[in-house]
C-alpha cells in the first residue's frame, strides 16, 4: 500500500508574509553626506579581512586570510530608514560603530535619531565621522527595525537561513522558493 504524505498543516488566515529579505546597503562615502534614521537599537558585527574586497573571517584555524596575516577589521550593519525615503542596512566600520554606542550610551536607545555619516580620508575605507542630528518628530511613524543577517549574507553570495514557516511552501515538483 502506497504511504500517505504527510498530514497537511493547517495556518489561521493567509500564508505567512515572507517579506523583504534583502535590502540595499549604504556606507558613507568621501565628500558625500549620509543621512540616515537609526530604526534599531542593536548592531550586527561581523570580523572581515580586506583582500582586494571585504571578506568574511572565519574566525577559526582554517581562515586562510587570517594566516596570510592579514589583520581582521570588524564592521557592522544596522537597519535604517533613508531621509530621502525607503528602508537601507548601514555598513560601518567597527570603530565608527563603537563610537555610535558610547554617543547613545547614557540614553541607550538610538533608535529614531538622525545621524550624519561622511569620510574625510581619500579612499573608501577611511575613518568615518558622523554627527547626530536631532530626534525626528516622525518617531511614532518609523519603521520596525528589520533583520540585517539576510542581506549581509547575500552580500557574499550566501542564501539566507529561512525560518522553518518560509521553506515549507508546497512544491508539485521542482524547489520550494519563498
Ligand atoms: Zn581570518
Amino acid at each position: 500500500m502506497k504511504k500517505a504524505p504527510p498530514r497537511p498543516q493547517f495556518r489561521n488566515g493567509p500564508p505567512p508574509d515572507p517579506g523583504k529579505r534583502f535590502w540595499p546597503v549604504v556606507t558613507p562615502k568621501q565628500n558625500a553626506t549620509l543621512r540616515v534614521i537609526l530604526l534599531d537599537n542593536q548592531w550586527q558585527s561581523v570580523p572581515t579581512h580586506w583582500d582586494g574586497r571585504t571578506i568574511p573571517c572565519s574566525q577559526s584555524s582554517d581562515c586562510a586570510a587570517c594566516w596570510s596575516g592579514r589583520k581582521v577589521r570588524w564592521v557592522a550593519f544596522t537597519s535604517v530608514a533613508m531621509l530621502t525615503g525607503g528602508r537601507a542596512v548601514l555598513q560601518v566600520t567597527g570603530t565608527c560603530c563603537r563610537k555610535l554606542q558610547k554617543e547613545f550610551e547614557s540614553e541607550g536607545v538610538c533608535r529614531g535619531y538622525i545621524v550624519s555619516l561622511t569620510r574625510r580620508g581619500k579612499t573608501n575605507n577611511s575613518p568615518i565621522e558622523f554627527s547626530v542630528q536631532s530626534r525626528t518628530d516622525l518617531k511614532s511613524d518609523l519603521p520596525d527595525p528589520f533583520s540585517v543577517k539576510e542581506t549581509v549574507e547575500n552580500l557574499w553570495g550566501y542564501q539566507p537561513h529561512l525560518p522553518f514557516s518560509e521553506t515549507q511552501e508546497p512544491t508539485l515538483g521542482g524547489n520550494a522558493h519563498a
